[in-house]
């Protein structure tokens, strides 16, 4: 076939945050081919075990959603309708419901994943038009505790760095994250940068010796949960070592004062009991950033999903803070995202608690020049429903409908079994997919087909504020739509002006007016540029200038008195308590080639092979007492359940604590492996986010 029958296509990856630019190639016949962009900033050609078999996953349709399907009646089975007839049904119940007991009554419950312009319409149709705040994401369970990390420091939640900083930088503070799995291209990158510098450091904080760890100079494997403890140890010594930075200190913080207070009242030798760590070696750590030029900080989950999430977060950017490494190349707090588009949703208001281009959902005057914008009379004072306070509403009985968008609660909430129950509950739930592996579809009234990565046309944001433009380069299939467009439609039933849009063009361009004179302000973009220019970061100055590489060079920040803020608490929110029932500490996480509920990689045998079963990893020590040896089938019990799994006996992980992945839900209907059956309901007090990281549990010979 010659070159002239082959068609090729820009995209992004819809795996992790770090945003890889792809190149699809389409043939005569329709088969698609993949590899990475070379031209692209983030990945210059390369790609993850993920995001090389991203092809297979767009052909194979076996577990597609071609149709509509709907139950007249609880006891009814599903049966394919229309478009029409589906959606006419779920006007209506939404009506009825909202005008019967109010529009909290109702709730959307979408991803991550979602395309920034699928995020803008379910927002501007739940916040604008349906009335309620009641519009969460999976990225609750992701990002929520950083995000409140940096409102709190920095004034707004903005990255500062660019991936560029990774070849500048000569300290890398990676704190529950095992991005060499997780976030693999960044890794690379850190990798040969520190092949290429030898005198780069680079530490790891981990309860688990990760493969992140194979590259460190130090891995500190902390108790679990300590982690906050830790980071204010390391500020109290590069305190004592002198090695903070004072004038920018003065000139640009507030809160040292009260920090440097805090951190004294703990003695470095009660701070490393208290995270089973050597004195030696948290002083080490400080002294690699108080000698470094660039000290980069990254993390994700284990910091994130916490009980004590947003305060481990503010300890964290303390450590930029206090040294001055913000601002300036190779430094930065530098959170890494764990789904591809989880901050383009933020950018657009995605969550219950926040509105759009970092307006803020308890200011009136936001509410007001958002409710303008729309052409609405107001915008709901109240808060709406956080991902985990919708199921409780749902179980309650105060939210009667739910609509799950692209996101598989029933896989990936915590403590699956009272989502499940609470689905039970529910009057009506609508269940937006591409796959029928999802496994909220038995609990569906409503079940509509979506359009998938390749299928449609739009935008994402990835770590680094890059925003990148997805083309699309097949048509979906069967009767499948665009989320974007399935939206549109239920607001036209519902009669909502304001969704008249011909194309996603237009959808963007309308969020782009909304973000004039914010600080994310990307009111000069469009699809055109994006095209021709390739991806930018926000904010977009204008067409000459481009995009902003890194933020707060000047060192003005977007609090009200443009200081970031200095702040920790030291306050230890409410773990669970082991005890002689449950003397170990679960925690869970992901493995290489596996994303999230398995829907999409599940169906590649070559990522299957990788680590193809689900395990539990155990201390050598915590097995022998148990009389658990390697491969050998344990129960691991907790507070809300159990699940049944082969035995990985390994000194890799600290004794004391036990870890399973998070990606297994029901295998063959049976939901012996899922990991969020031991899981709790214990949130951050300020993020709202799920602590997937601390569930006390016990093992034993199955
Ligand atoms: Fe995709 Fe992330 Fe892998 Fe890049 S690193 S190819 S974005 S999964």
């Amino acid at each position: 076939m010659s070159s002239a029958d082959i068609k090729s296509y820009k995209s992004t990856c819809s795996y992790c945050g770090v945003g890889c630019g792809v190149i699809v190639s389409k043939d005569k016949k329709g088969k698609i081919s993949l590899k990475g962009d070379p031209d692209h900033p983030v990945n210059k050609g390369m790609l993850c075990s993920k995001g090389m078999n991203l092809h297979y996953v767009v052909e194979d349709k076996s577990d597609r959603l071609l149709h509509p399907q709907m139950r007249w009646g609880k006891t009814h089975p599903l049966e394919r309708v229309d478009w029409d007839t589906a959606l006419d049904r779920a006007s209506a119940v939404f009506s009825s419901i909202i005008e019967k007991h109010g529009p909290d009554s109702v709730a959307f419950y979408v991803s991550g994943q979602c395309l920034t312009e699928e995020y803008y319409l379910v927002n501007k149709l739940t916040k604008g038009f349906l009335k309620t705040n009641n519009v969460d994401t999976n990225s609750r369970l992701c990002m929520s505790s950083a995000v409140m990390g940096y409102i709190k420091t920095l004034g707004e939640d903005s990255v500062p760095i660019s991936y560029d900083d990774i070849e500048l930088a000569d300290c890398f503070f990676v704190a529950g994250a095992n991005p060499a799995w997780c976030h693999p291209i960044l890794w690379r990158r850190i990798e040969k940068h520190k092949e290429e510098n030898p005198h780069v450091k680079i530490i790891v904080v981990d309860p688990r010796a990760t493969q992140s760890c194979s590259i460190a100079d130090l891995h500190l494997q902390l108790h679990p949960g300590t982690d906050e403890v830790l980071f204010l140890a390391m500020g109290r010594c590069l305190i004592e070592q002198g090695d903070i930075d004072l004038p920018f200190i003065k000139k640009h913080t507030d809160g040292f004062e009260a920090y440097k207070e805090l951190v004294m009242k703990t003695t470095l030798q009660e701070a490393a009991e208290i995270c089973g760590l050597s004195e030696e070696d948290i002083k080490t750590a400080a002294s690699f950033i108080g000698n470094a030029k660039g000290f980069l900080s990254l993390w994700t989950m284990g910091l994130n999903q916490s009980a004590d999430g947003v305060n481990k977060n503010l300890a964290l950017i303390d450590l930029n803070l206090i040294t001055g490494h913000i601002g300036k190349p190779g430094s930065g707090p530098f959170s890494l995202t764990g789904q591809p588009n989880a901050m383009g949703g933020r950018e657009v208001g995605g969550m219950a608690t926040l509105l759009a281009c970092h307006r803020n959902l308890n200011n009136p005057e936001h509410r007001s020049e958002v409710a303008d914008f729309w052409g609405v009379d107001e915008i709901s004072a109240t808060p709406g429903k956080t991902a985990t306070q919708i199921f409780e509403g749902i179980e309650e009985g105060s939210i009667k409908a739910i609509w799950v968008i692209c996101t598989n609660p029933l896989v990936s909430m915590p403590d699956a079994r009272k989502v499940e129950a609470a689905l039970k509950k529910a009057r009506f739930v609508v269940v937006q997919d591409i796959s029928n592996k999802n496994e909220t579809i038995p609990y569906a009234d409503l079940v509509l087909p979506a359009a998938g990565w390749g299928e449609k046309e739009g935008t994402m944001t990835n770590s680094e504020r890059r925003i990148s433009y997805l083309d699309q380069f097949k048509p979906a299939p069967g009767e499948a739509l665009s989320d974007a467009e399935i939206l549109m439609r239920f607001a036209k039933k519902m009669q909502f002006s304001g969704f008249n849009f011909n194309n996603m063009a237009e959808v963007y361009s309308e969020y782009c007016q909304l973000t004039k004179n914010t600080n994310i302000d990307i009111s000069g973009l469009d699809y055109d540029y994006l095209k021709n220019h390739g991806s930018v970061q926000w904010p977009f100055l204008n067409k000459d200038q481009g995009g902003t590489k890194r933020l707060f060079t000047d060192h003005k920040f977007y609090t009200a008195n443009g200081k970031a803020q200095i702040m920790a608490s030291g306050l230890k929110s409410d773990y669970e308590k082991t005890s002689a029932d449950f003397p170990l500490v679960l925690t869970t996480g992901r493995i290489r080639d596996q994303w999230h509920t398995m829907t999409r990689t599940g169906k590649v045998n070559k990522l299957n092979t990788h680590i193809p079963t689900p395990f539990l990893e155990i201390h050598p020590e915590d097995a022998l007492e148990r009389g658990i040896i390697q491969g050998k089938t344990v129960l691991v019990s907790g507070i809300r359940g159990e699940v049944r799994l082969h035995a990985q006996v390994t000194d890799k992980i600290k004794k004391g604590t036990v870890f399973m992945p998070m990606h297994w839900g029901k295998i063959l209907g049976n939901d012996f492996a899922r990991a969020n059956n031991l899981t709790g309901n214990t949130i951050d007090p300020v993020s709202k986010q799920p602590d997937f990281k601390y569930s006390v549990v016990q093992v034993a010979l199955y």
